[in-house]
């Protein structure tokens, strides 16, 4: 069976992660993608951002109850500043955009501030790095975002990087799809 599009996001990423690379969880929110790199135990250490207090407590609660050697620095700040914390060279990035689904729903990744952060995250990424977002386009937020983002990674210059799109095209109801984008 084809995977499905949050197991290919994990397997595009356990691919080129190796001991001590750095990792950015962009979208934090419960904390599955950050939980998920640090039990691993092959990275150096997981920057997590986010913009609501409660998705960090809840992760930071969810990292304790795992088994992790790996430093994981919580921040609580938009990703579009990732370039004011993060000064070392990036394997993997995760991106899942839109809302919290136990959360406020109001609150959702925004077209301008996740291009800011895939752009400043491309600077930030090493050979082989990649960039692994989750598109969920189903609210109305969701479709400007998922324009605005396919405008701009169709744009990125082939001889930099590769962009793969991953969709299920008969799926009904928005499914979601995933976007990787890899320095070469
Ligand atoms: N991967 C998460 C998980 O495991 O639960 C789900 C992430 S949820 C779809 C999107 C998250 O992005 C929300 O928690 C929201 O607060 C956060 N967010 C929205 N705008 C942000 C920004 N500018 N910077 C960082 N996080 C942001």
């Amino acid at each position: 069976m084809l995977d499905r599009v949050l197991d290919a996001g994990k397997k595009y990423a356990i691919e080129v992660i190796e001991d001590g690379d750095i990792a950015i969880d962009a979208t934090v929110g419960n904390g599955h993608d950050t939980v998920f790199l640090s039990e691993l135990n092959k990275l150096k250490k997981i920057y997590g951002f986010d913009i609501q207090e409660t998705a960090l407590e809840t992760t930071n609660e969810n990292i304790s109850k795992v088994n992790t050697t790996t430093d994981v620095e919580l921040i609580l700040d938009g990703h579009e500043y990732v370039k004011e914390y993060v000064k070392e060279s990036v394997k993997i990035a995760f991106f899942n955009l839109g809302y919290l689904p136990s959360g406020d729903k109001t609150i959702t990744t925004l077209p301008d501030t996740t291009l800011t952060a895939i752009e400043n995250i491309c600077q930030l990424l090493e050979k082989r790095g990649r960039i692994i977002i989750t598109v969920y386009h189903g609210h109305e937020n969701g479709k400007v975002e998922r324009d605005a983002l396919l405008d701009y990674v169709s744009e990125l210059d082939q001889k930099q990087f590769n962009v793969l799109q991953y969709q299920f095209i008969n799926q009904k109801n928005n499914a979601p799809f995933l976007i990787v984008i890899e320095k070469k």
